[in-house]
């Protein structure tokens, strides 16, 4: 659900952190409708939708109201950008009268963050996929860049969700940029990479892994 103050903005909890009920934007069936809608055109299938995108990934924001408008009659371009307002995982950017997903696309493209300077990241995986990772390297499967986490709970808390028995693989970032792999700040828990080789990564012990209670 998508609420609006008329001092804050889009929000997407009962009230506005100032304590105002706000006004309904999108119900929850509209803002999973919609948020499909948007992600899938923005990081898999611009072309499938009519959408023309940028070597960098942004999409006109007026041209992805259409489309959305086309779809589902009851949306429209003010909603997207509620979407992407409100967004908790910081998906999506807009400037300039234009939007792109900040990360997760599968299409080849070639995104322009600010350059990560962090020492060490982390990425989290199951028992057999960390010690494949170790041999080969880590790369994305399906995606041109890898996403990494910038706290060691943060990377076992994404495996978390997929294995019963999270591993968390540690990147020697510093010196893995010194010899050329590209690594970008996306936002305060996300760094995306290109192909990291496994001279570079280890496995976290547990016991250093401080644990977030969830
Ligand atoms: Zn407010």
């Amino acid at each position: 659900m998508i609420k609006r103050c008329p001092q804050h903005g889009f929000f997407r909890e009962e009230h506005c952190e100032c304590g105002l009920a706000g006004q309904l934007i999108l119900d929850e069936a509209r803002t999973e409708q919609l948020g499909r809608l948007v992600a899938g055109g923005l990081r898999h299938f611009p072309l499938d939708l009519g959408l023309e995108m940028d070597s960098r990934g942004w999409i006109d924001l007026s041209k992805l109201g259409e489309v959305v408008q086309k779809r589902h009659r009851w949306a429209n371009k003010e909603m997207v950008i509620a979407l992407a307002q409100s967004d908790p995982k910081q998906r999506y950017e807009i400037s300039n009268q234009r939007i792109r997903a900040r990360y997760g696309h599968s299409m080849d493209i070639e995104l322009d963050h600010p350059e990560c300077h962090l020492p060490r990241l982390y990425y989290g995986a199951s028992e057999e996929e960390a010690d494949r990772i170790l041999e080969i390297g880590l790369k994305s499967a399906s995606q041109r860049y890898v996403h990494l986490s910038t706290t060691p709970n943060k990377a076992w808390d994404v495996a978390g969700y997929r294995t019963g028995n999270p591993k968390v693989i540690q990147v020697d970032a510093a010196p893995a940029r010194e010899a050329g792999v590209k690594m970008m700040t996306v936002n305060d828990d996300i760094v995306i990479s290109e192909m990291i080789p496994a001279r570079f990564l280890c496995i976290l012990a547990s016991k250093d892994i401080p644990k977030t209670g969830k």
